[in-house]
C-alpha cells in the first residue's frame, strides 16, 4: 500500500506535462521512423494486406468537454433503453485527472465506468460494485490514470475480489501495476501474450509518453477459462472471442443484470482503432448484437458506457472502412470519408493513428 500512496501523490497536476508529452510525440511519430519494438500482437493484417500497429498512436490534443458532451448525450440515449433489468439512474462526473465517471445500477449493483479524456485514448475501465466486493475490468493505460482509478475503487470501501485484463493491448493492461496486491486474471493466450510482449512495450510507451506516465511494472494475469463463474453471489459468463480488435477478447455478461462488457470489441461514441480485421470484427460484433435485448447496458473497451445501438454504429464504421480501403489509395481520403460518414464520432486521432501503417507510402 505504501507504493500506491507514494504514486497516488505523484498524479497531482501531471495533466499539463501529459498533455505536452503527447503533443510532442505526436509530431514525432509522424515524422520519425525509429527502430521500434513492433509488438507482434499489434502487427494485425489488414485486408489490403498492410499493417496496423496498436502501438503507435499519435495522441492529440481534443478538447475534453467534446467528449463530456458526447457522454451526455451517449447517456440520454441510453436511459431512453430502460427496461425490466435497469433500475438505472446513471451519473456522470468528472475526477481531478480528468477522468469521466458513469455510475448507474442495474437489478442492485452499481457499475462505475472510468472513462480516461479522448486525448488519452479515452480508455474505459469498469468496476462492478456487487454487496461485498469491486471486480475491475481492465486497468487503464497511463500511469495517473491506472493510479486514480485505483484510488477511485479503495474510496469506494470494499474489497478488490478480482482484475479482469480483457485483452493484451498495452493501453488494458499497463496500468496493472497499481492492483498488483490484487488476483488479476486474463484468458490463457492474453497472459502468454503479456508475458511475452509486456517488457517490450514498457520500454516503447515509456519512450514515446514518459516514464512518469507509462508504469516500470506490470502483472502477468493468472489465467481463467471461458466459463460461468460466481463472484459474490454473481454470476459472471466468460467468453473467449477471436479475431475482432484484438486477437483474443474477453468478453464478460452479467445475465442476472444485463451487463456486459465487450472489450475493444465495441468503441463508444469515439472512431475505432483498425487493429484488426473488418470481417471479422464484424462478425463478432454482430455475435453481440444477437443478445442485445438481454443486455441494454454495454461496457465498451473505449468510451462511455453506451446501448445496443452501439453496434451498429461500430459494424457500420467497419464497413465503411474496408470500402475505403478498397477504392482510395491515400491516407487523407481515408481519414475524410471516415470523418463525412460519422461526424458524431470524437477521437479523429484513432484515425491517424493507422494512417502511417495502412498507406505507408503517404
Ligand atoms: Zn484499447
Amino acid at each position: 500500500m505504501q507504493k500506491i500512496e507514494k504514486k497516488r501523490i505523484r498524479t497531482t497536476g501531471y495533466g499539463l506535462d501529459l498533455l505536452s508529452a503527447l503533443a510532442s510525440c505526436s509530431s514525432t511519430i509522424l515524422v520519425r521512423e525509429k527502430s521500434i519494438m513492433f509488438t507482434q500482437s499489434f502487427l494485425t493484417p489488414q485486408p489490403t494486406g498492410k499493417f496496423t500497429n496498436f502501438a503507435r498512436w499519435p495522441g492529440r490534443r481534443i478538447a475534453h468537454c467534446t467528449l463530456v458532451l458526447l457522454s451526455t448525450l451517449v447517456l440520454s440515449a441510453c436511459s431512453d433503453n430502460d427496461d425490466d433489468l435497469l433500475n438505472s439512474s446513471q451519473t456522470v462526473s468528472t475526477r481531478a485527472s480528468g477522468m469521466l465517471v458513469t455510475t448507474q445500477e442495474a437489478n442492485g449493483i452499481t457499475f462505475h465506468t472510468l472513462t480516461a479524456p479522448e486525448t488519452q485514448f479515452a480508455n474505459s475501465t469498469h468496476l462492478i460494485e456487487t454487496e461485498n466486493s469491486l471486480v475491475v475490468f481492465d486497468t487503464q493505460f497511463l500511469l495517473p490514470n491506472a493510479q486514480d482509478m485505483r484510488a477511485y475503487a479503495d474510496e469506494l470501501g470494499k474489497t478488490i475480489d478480482r482484475v479482469f485484463i480483457t485483452h493484451e493491448h498495452p493501453d488494458h493492461f499497463l496500468g496493472s501495476e497499481v492492483f498488483s496486491d490484487r488476483p488479476i486474471y486474463s484468458l490463457q493466450s492474453v497472459s502468454e501474450l503479456i508475458s511475452a510482449n509486456g517488457d517490450a512495450e514498457v520500454v516503447e510507451k515509456q519512450g514515446d509518453f514518459g516514464a512518469e506516465n507509462i508504469a516500470s511494472t506490470y502483472v502477468v494475469p493468472q489465467v481463467v477459462s471461458p466459463g460461468t463463474i460466481l463472484i459474490d453471489g454473481i454470476t459472471f459468463e466468460l467468453e473467449q472471442v477471436m479475431d475482432a480488435e484484438a486477437a483474443v477478447q474477453l468478453v464478460v455478461r452479467l445475465p442476472e443484470h444485463g451487463v456486459i462488457i465487450t472489450g475493444d470489441i465495441v468503441y463508444s461514441g469515439v472512431h475505432l482503432i483498425l487493429a484488426g480485421q473488418p470481417a471479422s470484427w464484424t462478425t463478432a460484433l454482430e455475435n453481440l448484437a444477437a443478445s442485445a435485448s438481454q443486455y441494454p447496458i454495454v461496457l465498451a473497451g473505449h468510451g462511455a458506457p453506451a446501448d445496443p445501438g452501439v453496434y451498429d454504429v461500430n459494424i457500420a464504421w467497419l464497413t465503411k472502412a474496408a470500402e475505403l480501403l478498397a477504392t482510395v489509395d491515400n491516407g487523407q481520403d481515408f481519414k475524410q470519408g471516415l470523418v463525412d460518414a460519422f461526424p458524431d464520432l470524437t477521437m479523429t486521432a484513432a484515425i491517424d493513428f493507422v494512417l502511417p501503417l495502412l498507406f505507408p507510402a503517404n
